[in-house]
């Protein structure tokens, strides 16, 4: 059995090393040149922290988590607390304590393990078609593969997509943008072990922290799609987008890198169920690209990888098995994170901002228990964290 991956993200290398853990062959093929994450860091949810562990990561994922104790949401403009919470319940309830981490430093851990000179970089997919016998990918410089499956594993723009479903699907814009880097970690700005979130006019500026003294950052701001914007002004923008907001925001606006800053419009695509035409299959963002409001479209993508293993593993002569039984297991999981997603992303940027502002009275008097209710509801449900019956 071989494997064809197309793709070294998340998904594509956390699919890649869940295969060979089983013995298959696969090969990887990414078409940068050289590892450089978009993004400066991601939450991994208890969901996704269980993926990394059960690929024999588990201490590295450790070293290079941040370490969250508690939880906090702060009125944007006064700066008043409006709940503090531990994050313990949570980590007890679902048995695995979330670690933020630097995405250079994951995607870094994911290609070692898997094995930096095992990727076929600088190879960009152009084609891929199934056949009676084999699946066949066409690159860029004109190289051909064949392989028993191909995964594809090309990100959110994916054109395995476009194959697999036979049409280009539309993504759409969820109405924001994100602003996203690494500092220093600073009491000034919130707790170095805590997930610190300013709110309020339905924009959100977050910090968590990820390992070695600093947090990760991001400033949401609902503005229209398709606005100019000059990469290292991320400083003049904020201060406009959050003038008279709280002192501990404007320390982080003023302590922010802007030539490192980065800045994303948040897209997002409905759900869809068929993930496989033959023996092209579908995984991470390719398959099911959410708005990152709950912080799980990378934890998803992971998940992919696991069911993926376990499908060949239940099939192991049959691709076609494989695949159905991969299908079978992850679109409506993966489906639901996506809307779970959008309906956050709507209340947090104020798409009725009646149901935002219920919101906001809400945190006054929260005690944790209903935002930790919620993240579990997202953490359980995936391979690793099933539903308890
Ligand atoms: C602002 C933001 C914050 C986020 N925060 C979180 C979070 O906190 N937690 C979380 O779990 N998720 C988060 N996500 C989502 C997460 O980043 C994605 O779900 C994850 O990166 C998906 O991994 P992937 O491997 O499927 O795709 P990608 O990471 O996009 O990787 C796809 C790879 O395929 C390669 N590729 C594409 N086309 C081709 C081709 N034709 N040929 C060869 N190679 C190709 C690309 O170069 C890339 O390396 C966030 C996303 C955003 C935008």
């Amino acid at each position: 059995m071989k494997v064809a991956i197309i793709g070294a993200g998340m998904g594509g290398l956390s699919a890649a090393i869940a295969l060979r853990q089983i013995g298959i062959e696969t090969a990887v093929y990414e078409r940068v040149t050289e590892n450089k994450p978009v993004g400066a860091a991601i939450s991994v949810w208890s969901n996704g922290v269980k993926c990394l562990n059960y690929l024999g990561l588990r201490e590295e994922t450790e070293r290079l988590g941040g370490m969250l104790e508690t939880m906090s949401y702060i009125d944007g403009h006064t700066g008043e607390t409006m709940c503090r919470f531990s994050m313990q319940p949570l980590i007890e309830e679902v048995g695995q304590r979330p670690y933020p981490i630097a995405r250079a430093e994951l995607q870094m851990m994911l290609m070692r393990a898997y094995g930096l000179d095992d990727i076929n970089f600088g190879r960009k997919m152009v084609g891929v078609s199934d056949g009676p016998d084999a699946a066949t990918v066409t690159f860029a410089d004109g190289s051909v593969v064949t392989a028993d499956a191909v995964i594809g594993a090309d990100g959110a723009s994916s054109i395995t997509r476009e194959y697999v479903l036979g049409t280009p699907a539309t993504r759409r814009y969820a109405g924001y943008v994100n602003f996203n880097g690494l500092v220093h970690t600073d009491e000034a700005i919130g707790s170095a072990t805590e997930w610190t979130t300013y709110v309020a006019d339905g924009k959100r500026v977050s910090v968590m922290p990820v390992s070695d003294g600093r947090f990760y950052f991001f400033f949401d701001v609902v503005v229209e799609q398709g606005l100019p914007y000059r990469r290292g002004t991320a400083r003049e923008v904020l201060r406009e987008h959050f003038a008279g907001w709280a002192p501990g925001v404007q320390t982080l606006i003023e302590a922010l890198d802007p030539e490192t800053t980065n800045r994303v419009e948040i897209l997002d695509l409905d759900p869809f169920d068929t993930w496989v035409k033959g023996r092209v299959a579908l995984l991470g963002d390719a398959a099911h690209n959410t708005t990152p409001d709950i912080g799980q479209g990378g934890c998803s993508a992971m998940e992919d990888a696991i069911a993926l293993q376990w499908a060949f593993k239940d099939h192991p002569d049959d691709v076609h098995a494989a695949l159905a039984a991969y299908q079978a297991a992850r679109t409506e999981r993966a489906g639901d994170l996506v809307l779970r997603a959008r309906k956050r992303c709507d209340v947090t940027h104020a798409k009725d901002p009646e149901l935002t502002a219920r919101w906001y009275d809400e945190l006054r008097t929260e005690d944790g228990t209903n935002v930790i209710r919620g993240i579990v509801g997202n953490i359980l449900g995936g391979p690793l964290t099933p539903v308890p019956s």
